[in-house]
């Protein structure tokens, strides 16, 4: 693996490091200031005006879906390629979205470049890659332990030219947003299928689709994350036509396989610009405040915490650029083993460096004030979303074992 970025990485590097420098980090309190002012007024879920302002800088400024390798969608990019600038836009929370970068969008766009029809990319994937709606991705359901997604009892029923969909799902990311326009559905066409994994399917349906009732909010640590948010979301007799269905029946797990590689390999990339920023900012703040005659900074245990922080973002950086490296020269399938390696690791490394770095602020660290706080939040949630850490490690040690067994 070469350990040199391309000309053509180092320029969009560049550039959108001197975006973020000008636009964004100071549009940080901006989106705050907005969003305080929504709840304020009772509704935080609408789209809130720096966003939408700097979407159009970054458009113009042609730094606009630098994700989706190998198609003519994207920006021509490598998973390798995208991996330090995936990083950079991980450093705030409000970067992805401006770069039209965002999950769980870049998820659902590459699976509508994989395996959706011309229709299907022609209806939904246009709008998402212009960044003038957005997707959710309904799979996870509250009565079942959904880690394991064969437990999925929602029905997708053929009726006629159409399928008929019932269930019940939750924490599907986005479906507060009245932009979120499209939702793709796992749910079961064929529950007595003796192959557990022939059972599922994907299907495109439209929020506006008669029968989808959004029942409930659900904060994260209190954190509410408008105007995006998580859902509870109940489907009761939802029709849509029999083309919305992707790939054919019995097709789910195939494309789960084929999404949530990419998806997880972006938030692992976002994880380690979380963690740096998270690193600079202890570092600041332990120079500057004294305690006990000298500097935090200079107490062994910070020196400690610093060296230790450092050596775990960039061993996840080059355990991530490796899974990224794999992704693009073997394919998604056989670098499960990398993806599921990284899943691991970067959530559990952002959150052990965000820690320290809110244990180096005192009280400040878990205020509203140096945004470690959402930072740690957000990251905790990624030991569990696509996939929780256990199941990630079961898949390792299956795979590592298998090389031992004796055919
Ligand atoms: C902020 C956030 C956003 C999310 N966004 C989405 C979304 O957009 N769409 C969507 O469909 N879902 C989403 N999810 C849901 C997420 O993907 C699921 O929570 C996750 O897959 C785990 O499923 P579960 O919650 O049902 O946990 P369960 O399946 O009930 O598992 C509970 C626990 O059991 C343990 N466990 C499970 N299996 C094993 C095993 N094999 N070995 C050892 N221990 C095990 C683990 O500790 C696990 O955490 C989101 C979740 C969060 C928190």
């Amino acid at each position: 693996m070469a350990f040199e970025y391309s000309d053509k990485v180092q320029d969009l590097q560049k550039r959108l490091n001197a975006f973020m420098d000008e636009y964004i980090y100071p549009a940080e309190a901006v989106f705050k200031a907005e969003m305080d002012e929504a709840r304020k007024n009772g509704n935080p879920w609408v789209p809130t005006r720096i966003v939408e302002q700097l979407k159009e800088k970054a458009r113009a400024a042609d730094l606009w879906n630098l994700f989706l390798p190998e198609s003519q969608f994207g920006a021509g990019l490598t998973n390798l390629e995208y991996a330090p600038l995936c990083e950079i836009m991980g450093r705030s929370p409000i970067a992805p979205e401006v770069f039209n970068c965002s999950a769980p969008d870049t998820g659902n766009m590459e699976t509508l470049v994989r395996y959706g029809t011309p229709e299907q990319q022609q209806q939904w994937l246009m709008p998402l890659l212009d960044g003038t709606i957005r997707s959710g991705f309904a799979m996870t359901e509250p009565d079942v332990a959904s880690s394991d997604a064969t437990n999925i009892q929602a029905r997708i029923e053929r009726d006629g030219n159409d399928y008929l969909i019932n269930g019940q799902k939750w924490w599907t990311s986005g479906a507060n947003d009245p932009r979120c326009k499209i939702l793709i559905f796992m749910g079961k066409t064929d529950p007595d299928n003796p192959n557990r994994h022939r059972q599922q399917s994907m299907i495109l349906v439209p929020m506006d689709t008669p029968g989808i009732t959004v029942l409930r909010h659900l904060p994260v640590f209190g954190y509410d994350d408008a105007p995006h948010g998580h859902a509870e979301v109940r489907f009761e007799n939802v029709r849509v036509p029999a083309s919305n269905i992707l790939l054919g029946e019995g097709r789910g797990f195939e494309i789960a396989q084929g999404r949530l590689g990419p998806g997880r390999i972006h938030h692992c990339m976002r994880l380690i610009g979380k963690a740096e920023r998270a690193l600079e900012k202890m570092c600041r703040r332990a120079l500057q405040r004294v305690a006990f005659g000298k500097p935090v900074a200079d107490q062994g245990v910070t020196r400690e915490r610093i060296a230790n922080a450092r050596i775990m973002i960039d061993q996840a950086r080059l355990l991530v650029l490796n899974a990224a490296h794999m992704m693009d020269t073997v394919g998604n399938k056989a670098a499960a083993k990398e993806i599921a390696m990284i899943k691991v690791v970067a959530p559990n490394m952002a959150c052990q460096v965000i820690d320290w770095a809110i244990q180096a602020h005192g009280a400040a660290g878990v205020s509203e004030d140096f945004g470690l706080a959402q930072a740690y939040a957000s990251s905790r949630t990624l030991r569990l979303a696509d996939g929780p850490d256990e199941v990630h490690r079961n898949a390792i040690a299956k795979l590592e074992l298998s090389r031992y067994i004796e055919r």
